[in-house]
């Protein structure tokens, strides 16, 4: 690895005023063709880019990029990381990516600030009990570190709740103490530095604005920078991937919609886990800094706006304040929205597709990011090979024909 990151490189770069540290990647422009184009700048692709050049020995890639590197929704969400997913299909590729995320700083010599302090899951009702006990179940099976804790537990864990005097009291929740939180921009940064120095060339202000195809193969993208050709294109662009599909020709099963998150003034450490509710959507972290990091659920209509409505956040500070009293006096520093692609059944699509060449990462949905490095290890697999890898074959484009459906919108977390 060229750009090494150790006490001594801090120590040598701080008595220059931190003026010499080399650019983290190159700004190169782009070539006629590449071996492999892959669509979005995010943590999903700049990903897929590095996997592809360092575990398939691919080096002609390109990364194409409308805006910035994580300037999507990697830069924008709430970065709760955890792999309790209900059915089997989900906790391999969920867990496959927990497993990664605990070494990733390690493998890209880049503090990526995992941080593993736990996710609480909270039940109000005696339909999340069932549910969210189901679930615990269900995880023991697949060796995931889950567990039911009752009202008392979650007292010790998280204090400063009211579990009692609300309109939904709490019930109990689940506990995945390896879950946690991650600096998300610097998961793009790490894996943009790495794939470039790999050799893959990331080419940002470029937009795709139409993927050509003959004959049924793909040739190449159109780009606000001109036509670059490649056999192999893999679209991972979030709550645009359909916009794009439909330029090939081809109607995805997903909807966009907005999604939003707000962060409040800092204050001293008072949450030291990760506290989830689907009932009353709202969920809340704290960030090293001291924020508090508030997510939101998504509209209720479709769009493209990056904003999303008012009504949403006040029903999230309202859950939040009946939740955590002590928080009613605060105020709001930021508020923002990102538009996420969501499928019928909550759960992605990592797929070849009827053309051939074209792949495709998306369906996320309102939960994305925990499955950034395990994503775009198997995304690289598929794309390298022309067929999935095993933990990524459940998840082709085909299950909307055939029926074999992936349900998670109860592990979902943000109902949608
Ligand atoms: C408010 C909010 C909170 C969230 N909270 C969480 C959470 O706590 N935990 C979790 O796991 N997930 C969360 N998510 C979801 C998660 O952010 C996404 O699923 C994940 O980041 C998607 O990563 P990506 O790399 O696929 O997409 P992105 O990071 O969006 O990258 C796609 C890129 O494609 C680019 N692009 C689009 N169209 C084009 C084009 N035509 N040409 C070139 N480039 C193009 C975009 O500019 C963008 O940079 C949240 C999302 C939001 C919005």
């Amino acid at each position: 690895m060229k750009k090494k990151y150790s006490i001594f490189s801090l120590v040598k770069n701080s008595l220059s005023d931190n003026q010499n540290w080399k650019k983290m990647w190159r700004n190169p422009d782009p070539r006629k063709f590449y071996d492999v184009i892959i669509v979005g700048g995010g943590g999903h692709g700049l990903g897929t880019a590095y996997y592809l050049a360092k575990e398939h020995g691919l080096k002609n890639i390109a990364v194409i990029e409308k805006g910035w590197l994580g300037g999507g929704n990697t830069g924008r969400n709430t970065t709760i990381i955890r792999s309790n997913y209900l059915w089997d299909e989900s906790a391999h590729l969920y867990e496959h990516s927990l497993k990664l995320w605990e070494n990733l700083s390690s493998e890209l010599n880049y503090n990526i600030m995992f941080s593993q302090r736990g996710v609480l899951n909270l039940a109000h009702n005696e339909h999340d009990v069932k549910e969210i006990r189901r679930r615990v179940s269900a995880n023991k099976l697949n060796g995931i570190d889950s567990e039911w804790v009752d009202p008392h537990q979650i007292k010790k864990l998280v204090p400063i709740m009211n579990t009692e005097n609300c309109r939904y009291p709490v019930l109990g929740a689940s506990y995945q103490p390896r879950a946690g939180v991650a600096r998300h921009d610097a998961v793009a940064w790490g894996y943009a530095m790495r794939a470039d120095e790999l050799g893959v060339d990331i080419i940002q202000n470029c937009e795709v604005k139409k993927i050509r195809t003959a004959k049924g193969k793909v040739q190449g993208v159109e780009t606000s920078k001109g036509f670059i050709r490649s056999n192999r294109v893999g679209v991972v662009a979030s709550g645009h991937t359909s916009v794009l599909a439909a330029t090939a020709g081809i109607k995805l099963p997903l909807q966009s919609k907005a999604l939003q998150a707000l962060v409040s003034e800092p204050i001293k450490p008072v949450i030291n886990t990760v506290v989830m509710s689907n009932a009353v959507h709202a969920y809340v972290s704290q960030s090293d800094k001291g924020e508090l990091v508030i997510g939101a659920g998504t509209d209720g209509y479709n769009s493209y706006t990056q904003r999303g409505g008012y009504n949403i956040i006040e029903d999230t500070i309202r859950a939040i304040v009946e939740l955590y009293p002590i928080f009613g006096k605060m105020k709001m520093l930021r508020q923002w929205g990102g538009i996420v692609d969501i499928t019928p059944d909550a759960s992605p699509i990592l797929s070849k597709c009827e053309v051939e060449g074209l792949y495709f990462n998306c369906g996320w949905g309102t939960g994305g990011f925990k499955a950034t490095p395990g994503s775009a290890n198997v995304f690289a697999h598929t794309i390298a090979k022309n067929k999935p890898h095993k933990i990524n074959a459940p998840f082709s484009v085909d299950r909307f024909v055939s029926g074999r459906l992936v349900d998670e919108h109860g592990a979902a977390a943000v109902a949608h």
